[in-house]
């Protein structure tokens, strides 16, 4: 990354953005591209976020039998009647054309040998449409990618090693940002600080995904949504105790011909069936056979179509050419987050956020695989333009408040009460946990008396039609609210 400074600059910036992740890094090029001077403040560096992890690839209606609207149809089935259309209109419609804003930027991603992009296809999606880079090395490319741009962009002053600790925020609006190494002053903040699956102990993601940004925004007064659903990605390493236990063996392996296997070696599920589909599936075989374990076999994946995903089993002693690795679901992906409209805009003025801390309603109660990082540049690139358009406020006192990072008990206790399957009186134990998040994910599982998409409970096994389009609101005192969104 580019010029980092020994100290964080006390003058305004136009935009102070919170995140290096996918998110973070194009916002903060878009608003530098339009003219804002712009602050990129990122607690690790790149390795720790998501993005990087990231495997599959992104989703784009690209090749000719496909379209904005079938994309459109695919990730509302995926969502169970809870995605807010519009959001999912803007993403799939301006989806392929930053997919060729990102090729001409000169992004290289894998073609067929005929030229043509290589589209794999993943659970839930009716086309072909997942562009990757570097096979299942998308995500390291994609980031590697973007922070070169950064780095060549005047007009971003980037902050490594630094944490945002609180919003500079009253209660009515944001000013800018506090930090470990002292106070911004921006005319527009945004959060693009990533998810909080690593809240659940199992989990797929780096530590770092803790939902800090939901914390800060909830503290400082902004109003959060759907915290309720959490998707558990189906296939995580089962090797509990090891290094590997919880990484993701991401789903394109499914879409080149990887089946489950149960304990007798049969095939219980369609595997291309929407996540929490072959989640539940998974879950409902391994209580049938007394906890043991579900296996996938990669026998018929090649190996240099995912040459990360083989060398990752590989060096903890698994040969999946010739022996299905254990496998069972984990916490992946935060659909909730700090509420946003179209423009990544909070309830908090002067407050955005994109990527996976925020919730535009897209997801609905189960992400579509691979729209995510789609999300990232369509919306990181809205809110930052709009962030820009912020108008300069009078400065008030910096808060008291700074963010606590939550225990190993919180991250034990998700696990336990809120997991992939969850009951009433478990949740009410949740609401008591210290860590505002937390706590706030148990009462919003609470109010949600329903099963649908990565929400199961066993008080309440069926999806209720009245609760259609609803989506919970978590306001600044800690209230829930239903809201319905269109
Ligand atoms: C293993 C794995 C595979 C995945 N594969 C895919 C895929 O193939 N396709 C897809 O669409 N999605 C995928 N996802 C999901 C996707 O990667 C994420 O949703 C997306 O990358 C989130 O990007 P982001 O920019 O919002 O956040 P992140 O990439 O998580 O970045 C967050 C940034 O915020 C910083 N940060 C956090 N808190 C603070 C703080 N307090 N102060 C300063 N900085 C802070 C972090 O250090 C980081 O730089 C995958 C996720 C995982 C874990």
């Amino acid at each position: 990354m580019n010029h980092p400074s020994a100290e964080p600059p006390e003058g305004r910036f136009d935009l102070t953005i919170v995140g290096a992740g996918a998110a973070g890094l194009w916002a903060a090029l878009c608003a530098a591209e339009a003219g804002g001077s712009v602050c990129l403040v990122s607690r690790k560096p790149l390795a720790e976020s998501a993005s990087f992890h990231a495997q599959g690839g992104l989703a784009a209606a690209l090749e000719p039998s496909d379209s904005p609207e079938i994309h459109a149809a695919d990730t509302i089935a995926a969502g169970r009647r809870l995605c807010r259309k519009q959001a999912v209109d803007v993403l799939t419609t301006e989806a392929p054309g930053i997919v060729r804003d990102l090729i001409e930027r000169g992004v290289d991603f894998d073609r067929e040998p005929d030229g043509e992009l290589s589209l794999a296809l993943e659970g839930g999606h009716t086309r072909r449409r997942i562009i990757h880079s570097g096979g299942s090395r998308t995500g390291r490319e994609l980031t590697g990618a973007l922070a070169r741009m950064v780095a060549g962009q005047e007009g971003i002053e980037v902050l490594e090693e630094t944490s945002a600790t609180a919003l500079w925020s009253d209660g009515d609006s944001c000013h800018g940002l506090v930090t470990d190494r002292g106070t911004i002053a921006s005319r527009a903040t945004l959060l693009a600080s990533g998810g909080a699956a690593a809240l659940w102990r199992r989990t797929s993601n780096p530590w770092g995904a803790i939902g800090a940004g939901p914390v800060m925004a909830g503290a400082a007064g902004a109003e959060l949504a759907d915290l309720e659903f959490c998707q558990f990605h189906p296939t995580c390493v089962s090797a509990p105790g090891t290094r590997v236990d919880g990484a993701l063996v991401t789903e394109a392996v499914r879409g080149e011909g990887a089946t489950l296997l149960d304990d007798s070696g049969r095939r219980f599920t369609d595997e291309l069936a929407p996540r929490d589909e072959v989640t539940a599936a998974i879950l409902a075989r391994i209580d049938q056979q007394d906890g043991r374990e579900i296996r996938l076999d990669l026998g018929a994946v090649p190996r240099d179509k995912f040459p990360s995903v083989f060398a990752m089993l590989e060096s903890a002693g698994f040969d999946p050419r010739k022996e299905p690795v254990p496998v069972s679901p984990g916490a992946h992906y935060m659909m909730g987050g700090i509420a946003v409209d179209l423009d990544g805009r909070t309830s908090l003025a002067g407050l955005y956020a994109a990527g996976e801390c925020a919730c535009t309603g897209i997801h609905g109660a189960n992400r579509l695989a691979s729209n995510s990082l789609t999300e990232c540049f369509v919306f990181g690139r809205r809110a930052a333009l709009a962030g820009l358009e912020e108008k300069r406020s009078a400065p008030v006192a910096i808060p008291d408040w700074r963010f606590e990072p939550p225990t190993v008990e919180t991250r034990e206790a998700v696990w336990k009460l809120a997991g992939p399957v969850r009951t009433g009186s478990e949740l009410r134990r949740l609401t008591e946990d210290p860590y505002p998040l937390a706590a706030a994910i148990g009462k919003s599982a609470l109010a949600r008396e329903e099963s649908r998409g990565g929400h199961r409970r066993t008080d309440y096994r069926e999806t209720s039609a009245a609760l259609d389009h609803h989506h919970l609101i978590v306001l600044p005192d800690g209230t829930i609210e239903s809201r319905r969104w269109e």
